[in-house]
């Protein structure tokens, strides 16, 4: 059997049928605006979500540090859940890019609610930094994939507006979310001033990520893509894996949420697991009892052919993904069950 690699949904590889549409693509010069696929790609996102418009970045890190940056001046401040990937995972570039501060929340699952927003928000001082952005996270990452539904998000919308904050959707693995809600891409479209998509995790593209908004907000963003090395030349050819993916791979992300619920129900159970965060997507956390570490426990899956990541001390991630069959799970499970002699 090949290693079963559930590191993190990037790790996949494009199928035969993906490379297919990448070697066809048309393509021409996209600083000068004039590769077909990237505009055909950014039109269908932009069509997708209801918005007016999308911009085709290298990574979702810089479709974040992008949105950051369009919606905030120096001085300002972003707030966000304490594990946030634009905190946790972006090299602080919100500081670097943007000069700004940030303002970390608490809250179940990476999740953090319209009150909690409302008390942190600075009063307008002199001396305080101005909260100016809100950024969610839907599904969490270090949250374990829960997601916000659109109810919860409406007094976080309300909220802002009445304050005159921006509020931006970290959506990398948004369709995640979608597949379980049956919540629309529009009704997220409708509620955020921009939503930052990653191609490149569960939908399967080697590369790529979307920046969505308004045309004015995204006229701003193409000039800070350029500014930050990111704009490409003929990469239609990445652009046609992304198309590709969100045209074929979205529905299919529920058996990837299923596969991971369907491992949580036996790592459960297992006598060295401490306790098994709820499953809602596609990523699974687990804490190992004291005194198993982290380490010692991904040295011996590896042995056996299952690769991972540790996601603190003694806490493990699993992350499920289109490479990822049936097979490998009922063989990850066995080999999980006969840890259990051993520790
Ligand atoms: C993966 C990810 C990103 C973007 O990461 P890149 O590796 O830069 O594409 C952004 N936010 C979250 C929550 C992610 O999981």
């Amino acid at each position: 059997m090949n290693l079963i690699n559930l590191i993190s949904d990037t790790v996949t590889k494009p199928t035969p049928e993906m490379l297919t549409a990448m070697f066809s693509a048309e393509v021409g010069d996209d600083v000068f605006n004039e590769d077909p696929t990237i505009n055909q790609l950014q039109d269908f996102a932009a069509e997708l979500f209801g918005m007016e418009a999308a911009l085709f970045c290298p990574s979702g890190t810089m479709t974040n540090q992008i949105a950051i940056a369009v919606h905030t001046s120096r001085l300002d401040e972003v707030i966000c859940h304490e594990y946030s990937h634009i905190y946790q995972y972006e090299t602080g570039g919100y500081a670097y890019n943007s000069g700004v501060g940030i303002k970390l929340l608490q809250g179940e699952n990476g999740k953090i609610n319209a009150e909690q927003i409302a008390a942190a928000i600075n009063p307008t001082q002199d001396w305080l930094a101005n909260s100016q952005l809100v950024v969610l996270e839907n599904t969490t990452n270090k949250g374990g994939g829960d997601y916000y539904t659109i109810d919860e998000i409406k007094p976080i919308r309300k909220l802002c507006s009445e304050r005159g904050m921006g509020l931006h959707m970290d959506g990398a693995r948004i369709f995640n979310a979608l597949v379980e809600t049956n919540e629309t891409e529009r009704e997220f479209g409708e509620i955020f001033d921009s939503i930052s998509i990653c191609l490149s995790k569960g939908l399967g593209a080697p590369v790529g990520s979307l920046l969505l908004g308004n045309k004015d907000f995204i006229r701003k963003a193409r000039r800070l893509r350029k500014a930050m090395g990111g704009g490409m030349r003929q990469a239609g050819y990445l652009a046609a894996a992304g198309l590709f993916a969100l045209k074929n791979n979205v529905k299919r992300l529920k058996d990837d949420n299923n596969r991971a619920r369907e491992l949580s129900a036996t790592i459960q159970n297992l006598n060295y697991v401490e306790s098994v965060r709820t499953v809602k997507s596609n990523i699974l956390i687990f804490d190992l009892k004291h005194p198993l570490m982290a380490d010692e426990f991904l040295g011996k899956i590896k042995e056996k052919g299952i690769n991972a990541s540790p996601f603190g001390p003694s806490t493990i991630r699993f992350v499920t993904h289109m490479e990822i069959t049936d097979e490998m799970i009922q063989e990850t499970k066995k080999i999980l069950k006969e840890l259990e002699e051993l520790f």
